[in-house]
């Protein structure tokens, strides 16, 4: 294992709080990032999964006959807890070969008559394939959700924003997913009369005071620890904890609770992600001129593999996500990385079948690429504070394992 640092870093890049902007200010988070990044208006939910759920809610009562939800087979378990709670049926697609792009084939057997929406999912920034799910979607006449929980500020080719190309799209702002209000989502739709109908649906959620001086508690916590040496309190040392105690779940935080709470977002978290959101534009342009920077220098390692986007997509980076030739090496690389405090980590520990406390709630499914892309999957870390030292440290253990 290489060395401990003195300081953590984070596995993605989050946009770090400063002081001032926890002062009191006017609750326009849904309207300025909006406004930043050219998107249609936003309702602003307490989570991104908030924002699924309340997608789906709305689409049932459209489409009332329809009860399944085509989601990819590697994707957030949150993914499968909103369905759930939606008191709809989850159907898994497996991935493409090689990518966490569902498969077209797949997807084309999964849906029917009975299918109420797919959900492509733009994983890790990248922009996902959704086109082929608006194809499969228009045959058999169900909605397409894009999942930009991990891609606000993603691009497609055209210069538009991800979350707009299908019928809805919601975006999340929990805790190091870029901007962050500890937990917060926001939700959009094409069409201005869906729109309309989400918007109700979010401003008719209750209130719940109890709920947001909570999330006021954490917001202000991750405000202070959001930082080289906070993140070694917040998130290392519970990461090595668990990992010691062999709970990969716990420790990439995979383990969710049955049902997510549904209240509103108040005044003072709303104002304190406005003001950093005016910094969210900077932000994102830097984190990606840092990973054009360092993504030939990935590729170039024989063996790794970089997801990537289509051609011109203009995409965000919070971290790579790379694939390794098999689970050995993956797992000989992440024995020297993933407690070393460079921030390497993994996204989804594994296929959404195969984990235990969602037996419940998702079906068991025969999902062999899902299961692949877990085996051998892990992440890179792209924050502003992996200067080259780090970077390079991870390299050379990516080389030295690939070797
Ligand atoms: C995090 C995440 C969600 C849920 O967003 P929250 O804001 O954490 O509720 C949904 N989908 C994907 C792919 C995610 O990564």
């Amino acid at each position: 294992m290489l060395p401990r640092r003195r300081h953590e870093l984070p596995p993605t890049a989050g946009l770090p709080l400063q002081l001032a902007d926890l002062r009191p200010g006017a609750p326009t988070l849904a309207a300025d990032v909006a406004a930043l990044l050219g998107l249609p208006p936003l309702a602003l939910t307490c989570s991104g999964t908030a924002a699924l759920l309340l997608a789906l809610a709305t689409l049932r009562e459209l489409q009332p006959q329809r009860r399944r939800v085509v989601v990819p087979a590697f994707t957030c378990p949150l993914v499968a807890i909103a369905v759930r709670q939606a008191g709809l049926e989850l159907q898994l697609c497996d991935l493409a070969p090689g990518h966490h792009d569902l498969d077209p084939a797949a997807l084309r057997a999964a849906c029917d008559e009975r299918t109420l929406a797919i959900v492509p999912t733009h994983l890790a920034g990248r922009v996902a394939d959704v086109d082929a799910a608006l194809a499969v979607a228009n045959e058999v006449g169900a909605y397409v959700i894009e999942d930009a929980a991990q891609a606000l500020g993603a691009r497609r080719a055209d210069g538009a924003s991800v979350g707009l190309a299908g019928d809805v799209g919601f975006f999340s702002l929990a805790a190091g997913k870029g901007l962050s209000i500890y937990e917060g989502g926001l939700l959009t739709a094409r069409d201005p009369a869906l729109r309309e109908r989400l918007a109700d649906a979010a401003a008719r959620v209750p209130r719940q005071s109890g709920w947001e001086w909570r999330r006021c508690f954490e917001l202000l916590g991750y405000a202070v620890l959001y930082r080289p040496w906070g993140l070694r309190l917040a998130y290392g040392n519970p990461l090595r904890r668990a990992l010691r105690r062999g709970d990969e779940i716990a420790a990439v935080g995979d383990d969710f609770p049955p049902t997510i709470p549904l209240h509103r977002v108040g005044r003072w978290r709303q104002a304190v992600g406005a003001h950093a959101a005016a910094r969210l534009p900077a932000f994102l342009a830097h984190t990606a001129a840092q990973a054009q920077r360092r993504l030939s220098r990935l590729r170039d390692i024989p063996g790794v593999q970089v997801l990537d986007d289509p051609p011109h997509a203009r995409s965000t980076w919070p971290f790579f996500l790379l694939l390794l030739p098999d689970q050995r090496r993956r797992d000989a690389a992440l024995a020297q990385l993933w407690q070393s405090g460079l921030g390497v980590s993994r996204l989804f520990i594994r296929a959404l079948p195969d984990y235990p406390y969602l037996a419940g709630v998702v079906p068991a499914a025969d999902v062999p690429r899902a299961r692949d892309f877990a085996a051998r999957s892990l992440t890179v870390g792209n924050s502003p504070w992996m200067d080259e030292a780090d970077f390079e440290a991870v390299c050379g253990v990516l080389e030295a394992v690939l070797r």
